[in-house]
């Protein structure tokens, strides 16, 4: 079983400019899924917030702290510009207060030259866009560079010692269940570190908001795209590859400027849920039948961080459960002895994960 424990990790994020890319993806809003009136931060203020970033998480923290830079494509900026946003966190990283550095950038904007420059600069991990593996649905979202763009890039990075991060956008038009499949697969093979998972969502100011409403095109209802992002979610967690994110982050901006698609406020814990709802169904079913009635209780337990994806609110996941088991005299209790993801039931402790059964339908 792979390692699912990783140190807690806080990253403290800057956001570029909107005008920091000069691409024109379909369904790229920077201003919305970035931060409200992002504009390129300016080193006093990237040096400013990460003291106080620090300063309120106190020193006994024990944390690893990263600063970030995202939105735009970071290595079209100036080279000027990125030495000076860089150069703003090198204090912090030479003393040993910041223990990381990553960024995001497109796949074609990274030769050799750029990673090694982003590399002497202290750069730790680098996050690449990799909507799709699927060049139909790349071209159809103007996207303005192939697969094989995304494998050269990621192979540098990997080359030259860094972390790869991916990020995937799932229910992009022009995508079927096998191109999905063959993303999440091409994705798995090239070994990231890290991942981030973004169904795509509809937002206002944006060519797929005009494919939209002119009827064109449908996202994804919540309900699959939670499935999709369980699938992935599972997937990348057995291979030992830490998924850092589910669903755009909840800000006003982003419900300002939503039109359609799968966008939750809690999209990852949905997810969580879900995950865990197949996997605690493997489990059960794997179960001796009850001796005496199928009411008769029953016992599993988790790791307390389970709490709230589990119970669900009102208990509505348990009873699911209860109902979709045929168990109803089975109890959840939380045991912090348990690792996150494990399950102990009649005196055997079960990966959650392994035994998830998750299709897209
Ligand atoms: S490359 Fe990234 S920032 Fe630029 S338009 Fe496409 S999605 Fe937006």
């Amino acid at each position: 079983m792979s390692d699912y424990s990783h140190p807690a990790r806080r990253t403290i994020p800057f956001f570029l400019s909107p005008t920091a890319c000069p691409y024109h993806c379909a369904y790229c809003n920077q201003a919305a899924s970035g931060q409200a009136g992002a504009h390129t931060p300016s080193p006093a203020f990237i040096a400013r917030s990460i003291e106080e970033a620090l300063d309120r998480a106190g020193t006994s923290s024990g944390l690893h702290w990263e600063a970030g830079f995202f939105g735009g494509t970071f290595t079209l900026l100036p080279l000027d510009v990125q030495t000076r946003l860089l150069g703003a966190v090198q204090p912090f990283l030479k003393d040993g207060r910041i223990q990381g550095l990553r960024l995001s950038t497109r796949p074609d904007a990274l030769t050799d030259d750029q990673v090694l420059f982003l590399k002497h600069q202290g750069v730790t991990t680098i996050e690449l866009g990799a909507p799709s593996f699927d060049d139909e649905v790349l071209v159809r979202c103007r996207r303005g560079h192939g697969a094989a763009d995304t494998r050269k890039a990621a192979a540098r990075v990997r080359n030259h010692g860094l972390a790869l991060g991916l990020q995937l956008l799932p229910g992009l038009p022009g995508e079927t269940a096998a191109s999905r499949s063959w993303t999440l697969n091409q994705a798995l093979a090239l070994e990231p570190a890290e991942a981030r998972i973004y169904p795509l969502v509809i937002l206002d100011g944006t060519p797929m908001a005009d494919e939209y409403r002119a009827g064109r095109f449908e996202p994804l209802s919540l309900d699959r795209a939670v499935r999709i992002t369980a699938r992935f979610f599972r997937s990348f967690t057995l291979a030992g590859i830490r998924v850092i994110r589910m669903g755009l982050q909840d800000t006003e901006e982003l419900r300002r400027r939503l039109v359609a698609g799968p966008h939750h406020p809690a999209f990852g814990e949905e997810v969580k849920a879900s995950v865990l709802q197949a996997g605690l169904i493997g489990i059960i079913g794997n179960q001796p039948p009850p001796e005496r009635a199928p009411s008769a209780p029953m016992l599993v337990h988790l790791a307390p961080v389970h709490q709230s994806q589990v119970l669900g609110p009102g208990r509505s996941r348990l009873a699911r459960l209860r109902e979709a088991t045929g168990r109803p005299g089975l109890e959840i209790r939380f045991d912090p002895e348990l690792e996150p993801w494990t399950a102990s039931a009649a005196g055997r402790v079960y990966s959650i994960l392994e035994k998830a059964c998750l299709g897209e339908s």
